[in-house]
């Protein structure tokens, strides 16, 4: 592929290794909570997910110029069974002869959405990507929603933005945001639960790995809290290099390869 077929930003900028940094970091506990922040952040025992696999595969559809669904069941077919499985309903939709959105408002829209927040410049057009990153699955309004939501506030960040435009997305999206329903360790798989949590957290946090830590301790279904919050963290502080060279280690040649040709631009 040539670089003047890419988008502008795909040639330069670092994308997209935040989430898989968090989701890897965070597959271990996923079904094995911690509340500590101290633990080895590559383990033995982490692998990638299905954050990983799907935030890749909207990578490669940008990359290919094919549409979300597309890359979405060509990528997940390819990997039928990674650490912790899929979605009960998405495994369905995967496996589809005829795959049809089913309405849902799960955290998979916000998980996969990063890399359309750094492949195009204009917020309309961001937005509007997002919303295609949803539809194919997560067509309910809140699903929308929260994948434009991660994906606004990638792109404020990554446009100098600062912690009070991070609030006054949260805010916007969710106007009946409240710290009294965000619990630790409470296993809430929606958009509405997760997206407003990674905002939060992002605000609080100090740096990516104090981020990414914090993410994963909060407990529940910690590799797509630590995903979102690090696709986050990822446009406001960068990813430490020592991170992203970790967490390639992790994935096979077909998903270095999309994330070099994101890097290059080649
Ligand atoms: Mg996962």
């Amino acid at each position: 592929m040539r670089d003047e077929q890419l988008p502008h930003k795909l040639q330069k900028e670092i994308i997209m290794l935040g989430a898989i940094i968090g989701d890897i970091v965070g597959s271990r506990f996923e079904f094995n909570n911690t509340h500590r922040s101290d633990f080895e952040l590559f383990h033995k025992d982490c692998s990638f997910t299905d954050d990983t696999i799907c935030t890749v595969a909207i990578a490669d559809a940008i990359l290919r110029k094919c549409s979300y669904q597309e890359s979405l069941l060509r990528c997940c077919r390819s990997y039928p069974n990674p650490m912790g499985g899929y979605g009960g309903r998405f495994a369905q939709w995967i496996h589809s002869n005829n795959p049809q959105p089913y309405n849902s408002f799960g955290n998979g829209s916000a998980m996969r959405v990063s890399p359309v927040a750094w492949a195009f410049d204009n917020l309309d057009d961001v937005l509007a990507e997002a919303e295609k990153t949803a539809l194919p699955t997560h067509n309910h309004p809140e699903g929308i929603k929260g994948a434009k939501a991660v994906a606004h506030a990638i792109w404020i960040l990554r446009n100098g933005g600062t912690n009070v435009d991070l609030s006054n997305i949260l805010h916007d999206y969710y106007p009946n945001f409240s710290l009294d329903n965000l619990q630790r360790g409470k296993f809430d798989e929606t958009c509405m639960g997760t997206v407003t949590l990674a905002l939060y957290m992002v605000c609080m946090a100090e740096s990516f790995e104090d981020a990414i830590r914090n993410a994963v301790a909060w407990g529940g279904d910690s590799d797509t809290i630590a995903a979102i919050v690090g696709s986050i963290a990822e446009a406001r502080w960068g990813v430490p290099w020592l991170f992203g060279e970790k967490a390639m280690s992790y994935l096979p040649k077909s998903m270095q390869s999309v994330i070099h040709l994101i890097y290059t631009g080649i």
